[in-house]
């Protein structure tokens, strides 16, 4: 079958790079299977994306926000119909498992029906003035064109937090998907087309992050950057954003504690478990990747995680009867071999797991072993450093404090769980657990839009998306006063 191409969009037509060079996708479960071809741009892509959202800004910002508002909604409604074939090219183009990618897209249509309703809210504030005869308030304004950035792992959700709220406020937008997954974005830019959307008013253009990336962070054009991605890269492109003082917002990296109690529901905290650090085959921000247990029950609860881990179904995602895929690319499953070598240099064993699987089936895939690590101690390096990958560290702990010592003993404060039937324990973890969310009884993933998503130390520079904390990213305040009483006062 012939690969089919795949081109930047600028100014509403679809556009090959100008340097006239592309790359390849390949599906990670078999790596014969490509997905398509696409741009690699450069920086004269977009300077081209940018001059193109500047000029639709001019009008984008006069249309009533209930307008911007109807379109969401239209794409809302298209993608509950594309629902199942973007969900499937997601599969092929990022490996995760069929009813994952479909989470994936429902995603994307809960925030295009969520963010729809802000359309006809954006609320600002009446307030008395110090004079008589005088009226003030604050009111939302567009910021302008914001640039984009976006991570593989949520490759249609994560572009629809940004695209979503950025439209609706009378922002015009270039954005940047992930290397590996442009064709996800795509698949969404199209709907919005398809839903009225204007040309010019959202921009793709694909490629590498130092070529096709920093450009859209260093272009004066660009007025705000929203990044979501790993802190190494995000250290760089916020550096760079404030240098040129630029708003931006950064969504980064995790290395997410769930802790389960003496008291906890074991089989609960069990599935919790297996679904928080295989889910999405681990390459979540909110992935469990430290699971801190009261020595009173670690030895059982341990026990049944790896037997559970030994049978979970990994290989090809679009397979029904497959519980976990493959790693996105090779880069991420020698990542996820080098943390399982560090840990077991450092003291730790591999209970399962910790090997690229490489016989019949997934001869030809990047599939890695779900791997638990045990006698992990909370100053390792793989209790410390984000994996991004199937392997999930058991540390013991002593009661309820100790637990939150060793939870917020790390750089990052994304997501917790805590396992436990007691109320003020529950009450407490909220107070103490350092973390952008925190789960009582429910593993640390499982994100609602209509509230706010990010977390706080060194996974993110304080900014939310989700709720309507994204409007505040994406509309800047302005102070009106209008004075009618028509004399000195
Ligand atoms: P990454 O940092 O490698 O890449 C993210 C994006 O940045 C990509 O589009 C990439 O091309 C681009 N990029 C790379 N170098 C750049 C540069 N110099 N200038 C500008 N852009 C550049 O991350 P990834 O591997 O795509 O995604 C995985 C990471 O994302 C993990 O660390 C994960 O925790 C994080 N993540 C965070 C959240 C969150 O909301 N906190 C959500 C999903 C993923």
């Amino acid at each position: 079958m012939a690969t089919k191409s795949y081109q930047n969009l600028i100014g509403g037509r679809w556009v090959p790079a100008r340097s006239g060079k592309t790359f390849l996708n390949v599906n990670p479960a078999n790596h014969d299977d490509v997905v398509g071809e696409f741009a690699l741009s450069g920086a004269e892509d977009v300077a081209d994306a940018v001059e193109a959202a500047e000029e639709a800004y001019k009008t984008w910002r006069l249309t009533p926000a209930p307008k911007r508002a109807e379109i969401l909604y239209r794409t809302g409604e298209l993608l509950t119909q594309r629902k199942e074939e973007y969900a499937r090219a997601m599969t092929r183009e990022m490996g995760k498992v069929l009813s994952e990618t479909r989470g994936d897209v429902q995603e994307a249509i809960d925030t295009a029906f969520y963010m729809a309703g802000e359309g006809r809210r954006l609320f600002g504030q009446t307030t008395p003035s110090e004079l008589q005869n005088k009226f003030a308030m604050s009111v939302r304004m567009p910021v302008g064109v914001v640039g984009m950035i976006a991570p593989w792992n949520f490759p249609m959700a994560i572009p629809s937090w940004k695209l979503f709220p950025a439209l609706v406020c009378g922002n015009t937008c270039v954005i940047k998907p992930a290397e590996d997954t442009p064709l996800s974005t795509i698949h969404l830019v199209e709907t919005l087309i398809d839903a009225g959307l204007p040309a010019g008013v959202v921009n793709i253009v694909t490629g590498y992050g130092p070529e096709a990336g920093a450009p859209i962070v260093e272009h004066p054009g660009v007025r705000a950057v929203s990044f979501t991605g790993s802190s190494e890269v995000g250290r760089i492109v916020g550096q760079n954003a404030a240098a040129r003082f630029k708003p931006c917002s950064l969504e980064m990296g995790g290395k997410n504690a769930m802790i389960v109690l003496a008291d906890a529901n074991l089989d609960l905290a069990l599935e919790g478990a297996l679904w928080g650090a295989f889910g999405t085959t681990g390459q979540r921000c909110t992935a469990t990747s430290r699971i801190i247990v009261d020595k009173a029950v670690a030895g059982e609860f341990t026990a049944r995680l790896v037997e559970r881990a030994k049978s979970l179904r990994v290989g090809d995602g679009l397979d029904e009867a497959i519980q976990m895929g493959p790693q996105v690319n090779q880069q991420q499953i020698e990542t996820s071999a080098n943390y399982c070598a560090i840990a077991k240099a450092e003291g730790a064993e591999l209970l399962c797991g910790g090997e690229r699987l490489t016989g019949g089936a997934h001869a030809r895939g990047t599939f890695f072993a779900p791997t638990v690590v045990g006698r992990v101690k909370p100053g390792m390096r793989i209790a410390q450093e984000e994996v991004f990958g199937p392997v999930v560290s058991v540390i013991e702990c002593d009661g309820f404090d100790d637990a939150v010592k060793i939870a917020n003993g790390i750089q990052y404060g994304l997501s917790t769980a805590l396992y436990s039937r007691d109320v003020n324990l529950a009450f407490r973890a909220m107070r103490d657990l350092e973390a952008g969310i925190t789960y009582i009884n429910a593993p640390t993933i499982g994100a609602e839009v209509h509230l706010p998503f990010g977390g706080v130390k060194q996974t993110g520079n304080g900014h939310r998306e989700g709720g309507t904390g994204a409007l505040d990213f994406y509309t800047t305040w302005k102070s009106v006063y209008v004075d009618y009483s028509d004399k000195l006062q």
